[in-house]
């Protein structure tokens, strides 16, 4: 059985990873990072000593490497081996590759799949850029979280992270493969005139209300 999931895309720093931990919290569903997957993979891609946008390169980090995206309490674990990729997912030069790497049409593919089983075991609220254009573009519930970037700069600052934004945001906009888009059917949320909490919980409530109306009414014996 596919359990429900609830897509939540958008660029760099536009706050939808705090959103969409919030929603996940409330409803109980398992919170899916899939920017930390890229990541995990930029790491591993740099680890080797790889060239970030080598596709040959990446192929064959594919066939070998044992990577496991595991449940954990109402996380993600990800590990290569019994190794947590977690601590190696946010280093500035994994920030500064991530976006080729991402760019790469087989490690696309072998995350896509990944991230559709995960469908299997818990209901999802799935954060990060074709979430709701091609992960899960069957899912009515779809949100894309933007915010100017002025707002998203001085988050990634407060953050104290260094991390070239508005390159990134090119990049991923850009790449032939499942770039970032909104969906047409995504309801656009402002994180720059919103805090967190208040765009969660219009999440959370329109999740709940449509939830309810498409439910069938029991039938009375
Ligand atoms: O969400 P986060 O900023 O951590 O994502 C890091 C990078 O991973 C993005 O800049 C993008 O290149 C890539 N990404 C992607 N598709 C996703 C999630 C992230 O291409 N679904």
């Amino acid at each position: 059985m596919l359990h429900p999931v609830i897509c939540i895309d958008g660029p760099a720093a536009s706050g939808k990873s705090t959103v969409a931990r919030l929603v996940a919290h409330d409803l109980h569903y398992v919170y899916v990072d899939t920017g930390a997957m890229y990541r995990a993979f930029t790491f591993l891609t740099l680890e080797a000593g790889h060239d970030p946008s080598s596709r040959s390169r990446m192929k064959q980090l594919l066939e070998k490497v044992d990577f496991h995206a595991e449940i954990a309490g109402q996380e993600i674990a990800l590990r290569q081996g019994k190794r947590d990729l977690g601590p190696h997912t946010r280093l500035p030069e994994v920030n500064a590759a991530v976006s080729p790497v991402s760019a790469l049409p087989e490690l696309r593919e072998y995350l896509v799949n990944l991230q559709r089983k995960l469908r299997l075991s818990a209901p999802l609220v799935m954060e990060g850029r074709d979430i709701g254009t091609v992960v899960c573009s069957d899912s009515p519930f779809k949100y894309f979280i933007d915010a100017c970037p002025t707002v998203r700069a001085e988050r990634r600052k407060k953050q104290g992270e260094k991390d070239n934004l508005a390159a990134r945001d090119k990049l991923d906009s850009s790449r032939s493969a499942a770039p970032l888009l909104r969906a047409a059917d995504a309801q656009l949320l402002d994180s720059g005139k919103n805090d967190a909490r208040s765009l969660a919980d219009q999440i959370v409530r329109d999740v709940r209300t449509r939830s309810t109306r498409s439910t069938p009414a029991p039938t009375v014996p």
